[in-house]
């Protein structure tokens, strides 16, 4: 039987969800694949599936836009711990959305993406983007992670390597999706955030708390919490509005049922914790 990455306990089983197996650690609860591809087919998944055409601009700034509420609110929690100035390092910042609002406060920011696409975005727009953490130099005020931790196949090792560019004191904030919430346990693999392709780690509160004592952090808070309120409700439905009047970009009935779907499911986990 596989032990387990993040606490090394022998005592784990192993799981069939539909034809993905995974291990279970029954100590401090954290789930992962079976069979973690090597690092190379990750990388070459994240350049494969990501491209950007001009219908993907537009979107983007869709995209954007729904999600200023939810930014404001991840810059105004963090803001009250390391206020501005202060430097941001964002692991799997995508085509930017958080470093690019962050910015605007006072915030010298750097990003971490393996996809080609997303970078060449983020530097059209001004940010710079190193495509893995081997790449990066020097040490950063605060760490975010969001929705990054659970695409990573040993996270201790990980963790480890990434806490080299916190400076002392920093702060580390996380949110990954809460492998321990109702909606996972009645989807079982039809939940969500279950993507076996791409989601290599799952955590509970507890599966997290103790990956992040084991790398040597003092956890702050850990909550489990729906990302989306209904402000970002609001801004969804504003958004689509605008850009289905001024861009003609009407929304499928599919993604609206999909995104309510997901709204009511896809609970996650945010933790902060400070480098001792
Ligand atoms: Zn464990």
């Amino acid at each position: 039987m596989p032990s387990c990455k993040i606490c090394d306990s022998q005592n784990t089983a192993l799981q069939r969800l539909d034809d993905t197996e995974v291990v279970l650690c029954k100590d401090c609860e954290a789930t992962f694949l079976a069979n973690i591809p090597p690092e190379q087919e990750l990388a070459e998944y994240y350049e494969g599936n990501y491209r950007i055409t001009a219908q993907e601009y537009i979107a983007t700034e869709k995209r954007r836009l729904f999600r200023f509420p939810e930014q404001i609110k991840l810059i105004a929690k963090l803001a009250q711990l390391k206020p501005p100035p202060a430097s941001v390092l964002d692991i799997g910042c995508d085509k930017g959305y958080f470093l690019d609002e962050i910015r605007r406060y006072g915030y010298a920011v750097m990003g971490v993406e393996p996809s080609s696409a997303a970078r060449l975005y983020c530097t059209n727009i001004g940010i710079e983007v190193k495509n893995s953490t081997d790449e990066l130099n020097g040490t950063y005020d605060i760490i975010t992670m969001w929705h990054t931790l659970e695409h990573i196949g040993d996270p201790v090792g990980f963790l480890n390597r990434v806490q080299n560019h916190l400076a002392a004191k920093g702060l580390m904030a996380i949110r990954v999706p809460d492998y321990g919430c109702l909606w996972r346990k009645i989807f079982r693999d039809h939940w969500v955030w279950f993507q076996p392709r791409n989601h290599y780690f799952h955590y509970t509160e507890k599966a997290l708390r103790q990956l992040l004592q084991v790398v040597g952090f003092e956890v702050i808070q850990i909550q489990s919490q729906r990302p989306n309120d209904s402000l970002t409700d609001k801004a969804y439905r504003l958004a689509a509005r605008t850009f289905g009047k001024y861009w003609n970009d009407r929304i499928s009935l599919k993604k609206k049922i999909g995104k309510i779907y997901e709204g009511v499911t896809g609970i996650e986990l945010y933790a902060l914790a400070i480098k001792k």
